[in-house]
């Protein structure tokens, strides 16, 4: 299984929507708990590392690129 990268200040895809209709977050603090902040309602929660792993879908926008090996320096 691939392991899910993700950053403070990404924009994440999560599994189940937020009851507001937006299933958008965006990290806005890591350490053992993952803050998010829902895109849509700009409402924050604070989950369990494990469990925001376990409902993120993918990352759709990552705040700082990292060195990509496909693309050319
Ligand atoms: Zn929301």
């Amino acid at each position: 299984m691939e392991r899910k990268v993700f950053q403070l200040g990404d924009i994440v895809q999560m599994k189940k929507p937020h009851p507001c209709g937006s299933n958008e977050m965006e990290i806005i603090r890591m350490g053992m708990d993952i803050r998010i902040k829902c895109v849509g309602c700009k409402h924050s929660v604070l989950i369990p590392r494990a469990k925001f792993e376990k409902n993120m879908k993918k990352v759709l926008c990552s705040a700082t690129k990292e060195t990509d090996p496909t693309e050319s320096m």
